[in-house]
């Protein structure tokens, strides 16, 4: 890379329900100012809830296509499209940096809802190329971490690193009125994770079930909480932390969204 390559953020964001990229709100008003904020990226390495598979891969096509991997929404949100280029590129970039994990170079995903929902609200023109990693759906938390580690050094090639999920993701509980508030335990957890977060401390975060009941309740499958992993993995210590977003809604889905990396001084240059 060039020297004048600025390091990028990276970035978790809490994506709630796939609604969201209907509407326009405090949350996706957040999420386009984080973009403000940042040199725009060379492309963006998306690691989304919605991609789990038995071992790794990684989108390699020039054009990925907009997935709709939801079931009874409105067809307005089933003719969304978000037409970003891909990175076959990058994605050959990601599997050098992942060896000796083995990593299929992916010609069939895609970009699933985890992935457009919140970029097409960040990065409305579509003009940066995505691609999308897949987490294994046999390996432990700490593994996640660890590959979220191994792309830290992508940042500094001007890629901007994206986890997608849910901090708190229980549907089963959910209460879809609008006013519900936060159930106990999901914001005893919630706050488990943002003091881990302000503490730098990854490796509690790695070992979430020792939190008990309040975690098992906020992560009954753990494909929402596996992005932020990746995203703490790729942190670095002197970055800035922003909880950009940090609510609970419909009584157990966390919109935690927290930006690492972005300096305060950017509020400034965004505004201008
Ligand atoms: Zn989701």
């Amino acid at each position: 890379m060039s020297a004048n390559t600025p390091t990028m953020p990276t970035v978790f964001f809490g994506h709630g329900s796939p609604m969201i990229a209907l509407q326009t709100n405090a949350v996706t008003a957040a999420w386009r100012r984080i973009a403000q904020r940042m040199p725009k990226p060379r492309a963006i390495l998306c690691i989304s809830a919605h991609w789990c598979t038995h071992g790794t891969a990684v989108t390699a096509m020039a054009k990925p296509r907009t997935i709709h991997d939801f079931g009874a929404f409105p067809k307005a949100l089933f003719d969304m499209q978000y037409p970003a280029p891909g990175s076959p590129q990058l994605a050959q970039r990601i599997r050098e940096l992942l060896a000796p994990v083995a990593v299929t170079l992916d010609s069939s995903w895609g970009l699933d809802h985890g992935a457009w929902s919140v970029l097409l609200k960040a990065y409305p023109d579509a003009d940066v190329p995505v691609v999308q990693l897949s987490m294994d759906a046999n390996q432990p938390a700490a593994y996640h971490f660890e590959l979220g580690r191994k792309l830290s050094a992508l940042r500094d090639e001007g890629v901007l690193i994206v986890g997608t999920g849910n901090v708190v993701h229980n549907l089963g509980a959910m209460d879809w009125s609008n006013t519900a508030p936060p159930f106990d335990w999901a914001m005893r957890f919630n706050d488990t994770v943002r003091q881990a977060i302000v503490d730098n401390t990854p490796a509690k975060l790695c070992n979430y079930e020792a939190c008990g009941r309040d975690a098992q309740l906020s992560i009954p499958s753990p494909d929402h909480y596996w992005p932020l992993l990746y995203v703490l993995g790729a942190r670095r210590d002197d970055d800035a932390v922003r909880f950009e977003v940090d609510h609970i809604e419909h009584g157990s889905l966390s919109m935690m969204t927290v930006s690492f990396g972005i300096a305060a001084t950017a509020d400034t240059a965004a505004a201008a």
